[in-house]
C-alpha cells in the first residue's frame, strides 16, 4: 500500500479539447512530477531543474532529494527527466525499450544520463508493477500500485490529461495513435485513479470506460 503525492501539476502545450490547432504551441510544457511514498520513496518524471524540483519536493512532501530511493521516468522525451541529476543517491529506472530508445538520443547530455538508468524489471520495486503502455513512444511504461483510495497509475504521456483519457485520444506526438488508445483502454480495466503525464490525478469511471 502507497500513498501518493502529485508534486508538480503538468501542463501542454497544445490541447485539441481547448480547440487548440494540433500545428502550433500555445504555451510551455510542465510534465507532472508524482511522489510514492513507500518502505522507499519513489519519485516520477522529475519535471523542473534540480534547484527547483529540490524546493517543490520540501514544500509539498518535507523530504530533501537524499530521501528519495528510486526515481521512475515513463518515457525518453526531455520533459520528463529535467531535474534528473538532483536525485545523485536514487537509483534510476526506466523500462527497458524506452532506455534503449534513450540511448539513441542525439543530445549528449541525454545519452549520458542514460547511460546510468538501470531498466526495471518485475519484482524490483517491491508491490509495484511496471506496466507497459506502448504509442505515445514505442516503450513507455507506467507503474501501477494499491493506494488507500484504490488501485493508481502513473501513466507519463500515454494519458496527456483527463478528457485525452475520456477520449481514448493520443497526443499529437504519439508514434502510433491506435496503440495508444488500446494503452488507454488497458489502463481504465486496470486502474481507479490516474496520474497522467501533464495533469492532476483524476478518478477512472467505469461505467464510461467501457467495460
Ligand atoms: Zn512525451
Ligand atoms: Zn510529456
Amino acid at each position: 500500500m502507497f500513498e501518493f503525492h502529485i508534486l508538480t501539476l503538468g501542463r501542454f502545450s497544445r490541447n485539441r479539447f481547448w480547440g487548440e490547432l494540433e500545428t502550433q504551441a500555445y504555451r510551455d510544457a510542465l510534465c507532472t512530477t508524482a511522489l510514492i511514498k513507500g518502505k522507499q520513496h519513489i519519485l516520477t518524471d522529475p519535471s523542473l531543474p534540480p534547484g527547483e524540483m529540490a524546493k517543490v519536493l520540501f514544500d509539498r512532501s518535507g523530504l530533501r532529494p537524499g530521501a528519495i530511493g528510486a526515481v521512475f521516468i515513463t518515457h525518453h522525451h526531455g520533459d520528463h527527466f529535467v531535474g534528473l541529476e538532483l536525485f545523485e543517491k536514487a537509483r534510476w529506472y526506466m523500462g527497458a525499450l524506452e532506455l534503449a530508445a534513450m540511448k539513441e538520443s542525439q543530445d549528449a547530455r541525454t545519452r549520458e544520463l542514460a547511460g546510468n538508468i538501470i531498466p526495471l524489471e518485475q519484482g524490483v520495486l517491491e508491490g509495484i508493477e511496471p506496466f507497459p503502455l506502448p504509442g505515445h513512444t514505442s516503450g513507455s511504461m507506467g507503474l501501477l500500485f494499491e493506494s488507500p483510495d484504490g488501485r493508481v497509475i502513473v501513466s507519463g504521456d500515454a494519458v496527456m490529461s483527463r478528457d485525452f483519457f475520456r477520449h481514448e485520444a493520443a497526443y499529437f506526438n504519439a508514434v502510433d495513435p491506435e496503440q495508444s488508445r488500446r494503452s488507454i483502454r488497458k489502463i481504465a480495466e486496470s486502474a481507479d485513479i490516474v496520474v497522467p503525464g501533464h495533469d492532476n490525478y483524476f478518478i477512472v469511471h467505469r461505467e464510461n470506460a467501457g467495460n
